[in-house]
């Protein structure tokens, strides 16, 4: 219940952050909210030698339209997220998901890169920045890269942030508008993470899917781009057959652990049954 031994540092800027993730190697980590990294330094999982606090950059905490993406700092909280009107108008999904994470106490705090960036593949945000198509800005003392939400994560807490590396924001291509989206979870109790979940975006043209995406959270080890389930339903009316097919196809991608959730079996189903769910709603609020 008492972490280990640590130094604090607070930098200003995201280039004296950098600057002392490289210095200090690695065993330094980032310090966001602090709402998975605290826990797991009290039960001793995680014992960083230092923690960089991110929370006096001021340049992290931004919602904002960049050309046709809509940029957002890796330190705004998931309450922001929820608060935001241009997110909640072009970008709805995020809303619903932030929605469906942990607590109100937890998402005043807790924020989308450290979501994002953790590398639980019980995270919610991850699974919808792949069905997005998102893109993460990651800083270090040579520059800023930017690698694919589909491309980022490797296995659990694993992830493509190199040595001295932060994510510092998330781009996300402005889906169009009309599109359609869900994000279904089921988990146990409110504040759970998910026994599974599945993101969806979605366009319709002539009645017929036109474009589709999804990934699926916490039923392997990292979360999952669902791309041959997408493809299946893509040129579809989304009739039952070929949801059929999908959800067998996104069956087929997950490898769940057996923990409290349930056994890899019922886990397996269930992410197969938000897909449906995910489908359907998405077509329904598409245009
Ligand atoms: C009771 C409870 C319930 C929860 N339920 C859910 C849930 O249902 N769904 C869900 O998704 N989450 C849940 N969470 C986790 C919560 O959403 C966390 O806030 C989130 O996972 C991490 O964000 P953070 O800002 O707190 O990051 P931190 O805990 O500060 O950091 C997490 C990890 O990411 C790294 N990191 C943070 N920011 C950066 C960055 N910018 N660049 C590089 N690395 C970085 C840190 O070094 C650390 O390794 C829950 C937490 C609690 C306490």
């Amino acid at each position: 219940m008492i972490p280990g031994t640590f130094s604090y540092h607070r930098p200003k800027s995201v280039q004296e952050a950098v600057s002392l993730l490289g210095q200090l190697g690695e065993d330094a980590r980032p310090l966001a909210g602090g709402h998975s990294l605290i826990p797991m330094m009290k039960l001793r999982l995680a014992v960083p030698s230092d923690l960089v606090d991110l929370a006096g950059i001021a340049d992290l905490r931004r919602i904002s339209q960049e050309g046709g993406d809509i940029v957002i700092g890796a330190m705004t909280t998931q309450h922001e997220v929820i608060a935001s009107d241009l997110l909640g108008e072009k970008i709805p999904i995020l809303r619903e998901t932030a929605l469906l994470i942990a607590d109100p106490q937890v998402r005043y705090v807790g924020t989308i890169g450290g979501n994002a960036a953790n590398g639980d593949p019980g995270n919610d945000m991850p699974a919808v920045m792949m069905a997005l198509g998102a893109s993460y800005d990651l800083t270090g003392g040579s520059g800023t890269r930017s690698v694919a939400a589909r491309e980022f994560y490797r296995g659990i807490y694993d992830t493509a942030l190199g040595a001295g590396e932060m994510l510092t924001a998330i781009r996300i291509p402005m889906p169009a508008s009309g599109h359609g989206f869900a994000y279904e979870k089921l988990k146990r109790k409110v504040g759970d993470y998910a026994t599974a979940a599945a993101a969806v975006i979605l366009t319709l043209s002539g009645g017929k899917v036109a474009t589709c995406a999804s990934g699926l959270t916490n039923v392997a080890d990292r979360p999952l781009f669902a791309e041959e389930a997408a493809a299946i339903v893509t040129g579809s009316t989304l009739d039952d057959a070929t949801v059929e097919k999908a959800v067998a196809a996104a069956e087929a991608i997950t490898s769940p652990a057996s923990d409290r959730r349930g056994t890899p079996q019922y886990r397996t189903k269930v992410a197969g049954v938000m897909v449906a769910r995910a489908l359907a709603r998405a077509k329904s609020r598409a245009a």
